[in-house]
């Protein structure tokens, strides 16, 4: 029997796997091959102590990030502005290429892998069973589900709360060698959602549009010239656009991603604990999921060496701080949303500003 089993090789699965090996387990890392596609996310400076305790600060490079120079929004009135909700910057970065440098640092630290894709888990007082694709079986002491949005455990004894039903389309465009694009976040709120714009690296600019998906117009999926229509009724991010020299409708791709926000109110079934967005899933405006899924993957990590040793102490610690961490979020995003107020009628702002967070 394997003593820990992690799900998932995201930020947060990878920060366990590496934390569980320097405390001298070495666990069982399973996950499909497949990559998590980048979606221009900014890395917040929160990541900083994470990276550095995990030895990969060095994996911030010209290939992988650029140093972000803050974030300016046209949120809750007519002005461009710098952002008070985000003085502290971080990094623009190529998510995918950043976790592929990870991946090989696990592999030189002989870290195993299983290339598949847990479908079920089932318990027992002594043992976590975790069913594969392949229909093949492993046994583990305890399981770290560091699965993502789509949480392989997710919605069982958990009290699961999904919050609104946001979700991301977003295109990605090469810039033209004389373009010189800013490497600052440009989010843009409009009567729908809202927009976001930053850079990437590799001389690319991502363009993303919030809203919920029973507000998504329909034809979207296919219509790039009703896409390249949206951004055009911006006034920021259309600016920026035509700046760049960049024609919305030559985006190849629109891509589409669930970003609502889910929380959990607890973090262990049994012998099951969560990490990163498989424990609670934010909303993308406060950029800050990708610092969460570090930080969380290396406390499970703590708490799963604890419970092996049936001490429960870090765990209930990580759990603490995890849920206080939580709730602190979610007031800081509501502030944010309500500080937008331009748009009183519209139904995704009334969704949002009439919400209440009761029992969060
Ligand atoms: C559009 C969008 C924009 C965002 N922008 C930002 C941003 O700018 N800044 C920021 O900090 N955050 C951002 N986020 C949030 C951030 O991407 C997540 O919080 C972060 O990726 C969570 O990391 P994770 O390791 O928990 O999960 P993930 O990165 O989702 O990784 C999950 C892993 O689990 C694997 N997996 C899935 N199912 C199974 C299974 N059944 N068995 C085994 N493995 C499985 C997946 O293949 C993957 O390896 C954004 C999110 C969205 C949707």
């Amino acid at each position: 029997m394997r003593k820990v089993v992690i799900l998932g090789a995201g930020m947060a699965g990878m920060a366990c796997a590496r934390t569980l090996l320097r405390r001298g387990c070495r666990p069982l890392l399973i996950a499909p091959g497949h990559d998590v596609a980048s979606r221009g996310e900014t890395l917040s400076f929160r990541a900083s102590p994470y990276l550095e305790s995990l030895g990969w600060s060095g994996l911030l490079d010209a290939e992988t990030a650029i140093a972000c120079q803050g974030r300016y929004s046209l949120w809750g009135r007519a002005a461009l502005r710098r952002d008070t909700f985000h003085q502290e910057s971080g990094w623009h970065i190529d998510r995918q290429r950043l976790e592929q440098r990870m991946a090989e640092s696990l592999d030189a630290d002989g870290v195993e892998r299983l290339s598949s894709e847990a479908r079920r888990l089932s318990r027992s007082p002594t043992h976590v069973a975790v069913d594969l694709a392949d229909g093949s079986s492993i046994e583990a002491e305890f399981v770290v589900d560091c699965s993502g949005r789509s949480a392989v455990t997710s919605g069982s004894e958990a009290q699961l709360r999904r919050l609104d039903k946001l979700v991301a389309c977003y295109g990605i465009f090469d810039l033209e060698d004389e373009a010189e694009a800013v490497p600052a976040t440009l989010v843009e709120a409009v009567a729908t959602g809202w927009w976001y714009m930053s850079v990437m690296p590799r001389d690319r600019i991502l363009l993303g549009f919030f809203t919920d998906s029973d507000l998504l117009p329909a034809g979207l999926r296919r219509d790039m010239n009703l896409w390249a229509h949206m951004a055009s009724q911006t006034s920021a991010v259309s600016a920026r656009l035509t700046s760049l020299g960049i024609d919305a409708a030559t985006c190849a791709q629109l891509q589409f991603a669930p970003a609502s926000t889910v929380t959990l109110s607890k973090l262990m079934d049994d012998r099951i604990v969560r990490a990163g967005d498989a424990a609670s899933a934010l909303d993308p405006l406060g950029a800050n999921g990708l610092a969460t899924a570090l930080w969380s993957g290396i406390q499970a990590a703590g708490s799963a060496t604890g419970l092996l040793a049936q001490d429960c102490t870090a765990f209930r610690q990580y759990e603490r701080q995890f849920l206080e961490g939580i709730a602190s979020y979610l007031v800081t995003q509501r502030a944010i949303y309500a500080s937008e107020h331009r748009f009183p009628d519209a139904p995704f702002w009334r969704q949002r500003n009439g919400t209440s967070l009761e029992g969060i």
